[in-house]
């Protein structure tokens, strides 16, 4: 099953992508803020990253170049969260090693074949869903 850490501050968000993550197969681990990010991302060498950009204590963009950094999990696919799709976030997002991007609110069918595209990449199991989809 992939292991999935799932960045986000906002409760209502990662409540209700955590289930819809878990009933499509994925195992969740939750971090809430930037500096949590790197610290579970070490500790538990999750197969994808979903990171909010918007986060408290390091952004979305900071946690990413700092895991980027360390080289033991710096080849793990990140995915970004963002409720900004402009221009120039996306540059800086891009730049700062998010390997691609997804705008919220989630869309989660769009969102799935994102995950499956980064997972594949980089040789992790697929999911198997528990709904039957
Ligand atoms: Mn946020």
């Amino acid at each position: 099953m992939p292991r999935i850490l799932l960045v986000e501050d906002n409760p209502e968000n990662y409540d209700m992508l955590s289930r819809r993550l878990e009933r499509k197969g994925y195992e969740v681990l939750l971090a809430t803020d930037g500096q949590q990010a790197i610290d579970q991302t070490q500790q538990q060498h999750p197969d994808l990253i979903l990171m909010d950009i918007g986060l408290p204590v390091l952004d979305g963009c900071e946690a990413t170049q700092r895991i980027r950094g360390l080289p033991e999990v710096s080849g793990i696919p990140i995915l970004a969260l963002t409720a900004h799709a402009m221009e120039g976030d996306r540059q800086r997002i891009l730049s700062a090693g998010c390997d691609d991007y997804h705008s919220k609110p989630v869309d989660l069918k769009q969102l799935l074949e994102q995950m499956k595209t980064l997972l594949a990449r980089s040789g992790a199991p697929a999911a198997e869903p528990s709904d039957g989809s």
